[in-house]
């Protein structure tokens, strides 16, 4: 059962060794409840000469709270609340692709236990106040005219705060194996002997294209779908390779390199009328999708005016998305679509 109380400026009295109860402690001053705490069954019984509107027990192990909260029982409301984990540990969490809408209830559990939140530009971040109950949140991704936090300070951070007994999320768009840094990150968490967990996400690789109405794989148009990294130009080489796949073909971080992955595509022999979709902010009221083809895209520059974060998906499949069912494009594209 999940009670919905107004705490606002209500006195609580929480129950419970120091390191066991500060989450607790962060979660109802984050409701707007003033509280007192009271470590020891002694404390607890010195502070309730005062008036209490609620009771918060955390179980943190210790048998000499039984008498107490017995006693406490006849009298107050006692609500129980788990204790805060003992040490240190990181939880790397994949946060979708922008859109609380798309975050998983283990992402969630997640941030509601953090200490501290190091998060992305591209993961959700509007409501990490509320989902976390105010823990200390790191923005590290980059912003215009700013850069992002250097890899290798984000991992010390990620070390310090565990080491200092914190329980830190480092929260990523989409899934944190795919083009996130992820396993560098588990890495240096393990380097220092502190506890690493995963959370995966849903990839914006598969989402994206789904937000503009294009599977990625369709029993008629395409059996695999290939993921592959734009961020820095891909070999004459891989080019062929990946031409002569045959399936869907998806680029992240590919703005940068968009003219010479269609130029060097086409160059390669994959079939020029091949229909190729770009589809840029998912899940935000400004999504749009432009659509092409490759022959096209070559020689009209259509492209150019796209811009990061963007998703390509190039393959049979992008004609499905473009003849998607009126009702299914609206709901999935706020912004509408423009083609050349
Ligand atoms: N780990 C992430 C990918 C990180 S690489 C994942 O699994 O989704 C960053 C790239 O992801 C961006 O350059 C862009 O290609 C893509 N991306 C992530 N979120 C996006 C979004 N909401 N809209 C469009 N592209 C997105």
């Amino acid at each position: 059962m999940e009670l919905n109380l107004d705490l606002t400026d209500r006195t609580v009295l929480l129950l419970g060794a120091a390191h066991a109860s500060r989450r607790a402690l962060r979660r109802y001053s984050h409701a707007g409840a003033v509280v007192r705490t009271a470590s020891t069954p002694e404390e607890a019984r010195r502070a309730l000469s005062r008036p209490v509107d609620v009771v918060v027990a955390v179980a943190d192990g210790d048998p000499a709270w039984g008498p107490v909260l017995t006693e406490l029982r006849q009298r107050h409301l006692v609500v129980t609340e788990p204790a805060a984990a003992p040490g240190g540990q990181i939880i790397l969490v994949g946060g979708g692709p922008g859109t609380a809408e798309l975050m998983t209830l283990g992402a969630r559990r997640a941030l509601a236990e953090a200490d501290v939140v190091l998060y992305d530009r591209l993961a959700p971040h509007e409501d990490l106040d509320e989902l976390t109950h105010g823990a200390e949140l790191v923005d590290v991704g980059k912003r215009p005219g700013r850069h992002a936090v250097p890899q290798v300070d984000i991992e010390a951070m990620l070390v310090d705060h565990a080491r200092a007994g914190k329980t830190v999320v480092r929260l990523k768009g989409g899934d944190p194996f795919v083009f996130g840094r992820g396993r560098e990150e588990v890495s240096a968490g393990a380097a220092a002997g502190i506890p690493v967990s995963v959370v995966p996400g849903v990839t914006s690789a598969v989402s994206v294209p789904a937000a503009a109405g294009i599977p990625v794989t369709h029993r008629d148009a395409s059996r695999m779908f290939t993921v592959v990294s734009g961020h820095v130009p891909l070999t004459d080489a891989e080019l062929a390779h990946l031409a002569g796949l045959g399936g869907t073909l998806v680029v992240l971080m590919g703005m940068g390199t968009l003219q010479q992955l269609v130029a060097g595509l086409h160059r390669v022999g994959m079939a020029p009328t091949t229909p190729l979709a770009v589809v840029e902010r998912g899940y935000q009221v400004d999504q749009a999708t432009t659509y092409s083809t490759l022959a096209d895209a070559v020689s009209t520059g259509v492209l150019t005016r796209c811009s990061s974060p963007a998703v390509v998906v190039i393959g049979e499949v992008v004609r499905l998305g473009r003849e998607a069912p009126a009702h299914i494009a609206a709901l999935a594209e706020p912004a509408g679509a423009t083609s050349a």
